[in-house]
């Protein structure tokens, strides 16, 4: 099965996107324009597979006179967290979300 680019008709090629933690995503992509497909099946797969391998018990530790968490450095890379940069925390059922940006 050959699919063409919506954008330049262009012969798709197949490709495995790594996207961490030893996760792969198929997707057809065109080497001329940069267009990119991804079933949104295989994408929700790997996302939620990303999140599995991503869920860390991290442990709390004494930051200054108050407590913080260190986060795993796969978690630091992925989200590109930096000293300094602001993350949220909403309460959620069942735990506490954490956003990073806004
Ligand atoms: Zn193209």
């Amino acid at each position: 099965m050959v699919e063409k680019c919506p954008q330049c008709k262009s012969g798709l090629k197949n490709v495995i996107f790594d996207v961490g933690f030893g996760v792969n995503v198929e997707s057809l992509h065109c080497q001329k324009c940069g267009f990119n497909i991804t079933e949104d099946s295989k994408l929700n797969n790997a996302m939620s597979s990303l999140r599995e391998q991503m869920a860390k018990e991290v442990k709390v530790i004494r930051v200054g006179t108050g407590l913080g968490i260190r986060f795993p450095n796969e978690v630091v890379k992925s989200f590109s967290l930096k000293q300094g940069g602001e993350v949220t925390l909403k309460p959620e059922e069942g735990g506490i979300k954490l956003v990073v940006g806004s």
